[in-house]
């Protein structure tokens, strides 16, 4: 985009602050682009924590032997929840012990 400045005819330069905006470099001249910009925030949800309902949902939970196969830690969490209809057999979830890993993963 190449815009000249209406008072001296100067090629504009775009300028990106909060708002972007055109100057004149050599006289006082602004032209300001009414455009926000817009900046997306992309939520990393786990696959699993969305089913589960959250970090919430893992409190109080008992845990049983059972090696993580992400660290080989010997304990995770685990929960039985019906996924789909309820003809369907359970499935159990586990999440590592290690608060360092807490892979999560289904049986
Ligand atoms: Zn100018
Ligand atoms: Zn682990």
């Amino acid at each position: 985009m190449l815009l000249f400045c209406p008072t001296c005819g100067n090629a504009l330069l775009i300028e990106e602050a909060s708002q972007m905006r055109l100057e004149c470099p050599t006289c006082p001249y602004v032209f300001n682009v009414n455009r926000k910009i817009v900046t997306r925030n992309y939520p990393l949800l786990k696959e699993v924590d969305s089913v589960l309902g959250g970090e919430e949902a893992w409190k109080n939970v008992d845990a049983t032997d059972i090696t993580c196969p992400e660290c080989s830690h010997p304990r995770a969490y685990f929960r039985q929840l019906q996924t789909r209809s309820a003809d369907e057999p359970m499935t159990i979830f586990y999440r590592c012990c290690n608060p360092d890993c807490s892979f999560n993963w289904k049986d």
